[in-house]
């Protein structure tokens, strides 16, 4: 017999745990499905040899919803702040810099030149409009600013949000931020100033947080207030409507195959699996979500002896240009960031390599990844020894592309759900890959389930 379940979300990553958490919180009795014995997704936190590591993102952005989060779920006390002024640094000829992190530091930077700066000048003072179509990120940095500006800092950037190459990457969809302050105000920093003073409550200094135990906590805090909600090794294997409008999903498990009904169904899986699952009630669904880019990413994370280091590792770690010829695209300081991450006398370092502009990277044995970040890393952090400590994790399908057409692309996939009520997407190629924006999406996804039932 096919079972009814008033609303089923599919993928247990933070966008499929914190919507069916948001929908039984509104008493809507929700069934979270996850095909992998371990919730949480690209959230993996693991001990190892005495480290902790985190195997996907490094820590999280604050954001209002996610500290309201924290609260419900009262993990709040177990929230470990990086320090705010703790420096980010940039490799530029052969040595880390710090980054300017505000105007008045911007315009004092070495980094930048002249003509730069008085780009920035020309922006506060005049107005410049966005071009009608999509722009590159790259192109958009070269129209406002400068192609040193992109190489030097904006490069960096993107490919520590999203290992992506500014080329193809879309401003409005990957940074809507600036592309709505120059619509908006005709100038970015009086744009970004305008968004600034409207956002309410206190001003917060904006820093990456984590957990004492590490990210996963948020994982494991939210599948234990799910508790026999949340099946685990349980995939979805097909989607199909019913005459009253309902869908039928197929689910397979250890325990057998079976089937549910729902009328409300949230998949919270990536583009891949989504498309699959969603083409036996359109094909289009099949052409719009698969052509979506993910950057593959090999996490490398190094344990030294803090003796053997040179470098005090003060600050939050460094993004390097592409233009440096290094394969590492950055790295993280981890324990200059928060407590209990490695040994005492020791440090752990996590790098990142492979991304869109370095495809063939992610595709190295783990061995050889240790030797290559270790050879590029040690000269930088003048570190005398081997890594006492390795561990290597590769992602094929890290972070999705919000390449150029990623907006129409999202607005022609939205008006084909419309066409089947009940239907919504969540997920990482939404709204932002960040965890905080994840976080926001699936929350909104949540009251608009809440606001059609009966
Ligand atoms: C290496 C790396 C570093 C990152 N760094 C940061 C960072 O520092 N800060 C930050 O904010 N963000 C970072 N991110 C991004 C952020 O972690 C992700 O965008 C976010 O966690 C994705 O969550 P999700 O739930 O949308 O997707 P996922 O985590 O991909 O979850 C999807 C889930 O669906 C499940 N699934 C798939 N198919 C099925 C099926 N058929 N049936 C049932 N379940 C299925 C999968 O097993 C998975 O658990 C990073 C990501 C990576 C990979």
């Amino acid at each position: 017999m096919t079972r009814h379940v008033p609303a089923l979300v599919v993928g247990g990553g933070i966008s499929g745990l914190v919507c069916a958490y948001a929908l039984r919180k509104a008493r809507i009795d929700a069934q979270l499905v996850e095909s992998s014995p371990r919730p949480g997704g690209v959230i993996n936190s693991v001990t190892r040899d005495g480290f902790l590591l985190e195997l996907g993102p490094q820590s999280f952005s604050g954001t209002s919803q996610l500290r309201q989060l924290y609260e419900d779920l009262g993990i709040s006390n177990q929230v470990v702040q990086a320090p705010p002024r703790a420096p980010r640094n940039v490799l530029i000829d052969g040595k880390l810099r710090p980054v300017p992190l505000s105007l008045p530091a911007f315009f004092m930077s070495s980094l930048i030149n002249g003509s730069t700066k008085w780009a920035l000048v020309r922006d506060i003072l005049g107005k410049s409009t966005p071009p009608d179509g999509d722009e590159s990120v790259a192109s958009f940095v070269c129209r406002k600013f400068s192609a040193q500006l992109l190489d030097r800092l904006v490069g960096p950037f993107v490919s520590g949000i999203y290992a992506g190459d500014p080329e193809h990457l879309s401003i409005r969809s990957a940074f809507p931020q600036l592309y709505e302050a120059e619509k908006a105000a005709g100038s970015i920093v009086r744009g970004m100033l305008r968004l600034a003073k409207s956002r309410k409550g206190p001003r917060e200094r904006p820093t990456l947080h984590s957990f004492r135990e590490g990210n996963e906590k948020l994982v494991r805090a939210l599948a234990n207030k799910l508790g026999s909600a949340l099946l685990a090794e349980t995939s979805v294997t097909r989607v199909s409507t019913r005459n009253d409008g309902s869908f039928e999903v197929g689910l397979e498990s250890p325990a057998g195959d079976q089937s549910v009904y729902t009328r409300s169904l949230i998949l919270a899986t990536p583009t891949d699996v989504t498309a699959r699952l969603l083409s036996s009630l359109d094909s289009s669904f099949e052409t719009l979500l698969s052509p979506i880019e993910y950057a593959a990413v090999a996490v490398v994370s190094l344990g030294y002896r803090k003796k053997d280091m040179g470098h005090s590792l003060h600050g939050f770690g460094f993004l390097v240009p592409r233009s440096a010829g290094l394969r590492v695209l950055g790295s993280v300081w981890n324990s200059s960031l928060f407590p209990g991450r490695a040994p005492e006398g020791q440090a752990l370092v996590t790098c990142f390599v492979g991304g869109t502009t370095d495809k063939a990277a992610a595709t190295r044995e783990p061995q050889k990844l240790v030797s290559l970040v270790h050879s590029e890393v040690s000269p930088l952090l003048s570190i005398q020894s081997e890594p006492a400590f390795s561990n290597v994790t590769i992602w094929q399908r890290a972070l999705p592309q919000y390449n150029l057409g990623h907006a129409d692309r999202l607005a022609r996939i939205d008006q084909l759900r419309a066409k089947f009520p009940g239907l919504w997407l969540a997920g990482n190629y939404l709204q932002g890959p960040a965890i905080g924006a994840c976080v926001d999406q699936a929350l909104a996804v949540a009251e608009e389930v809440r606001e059609r039932r009966p």
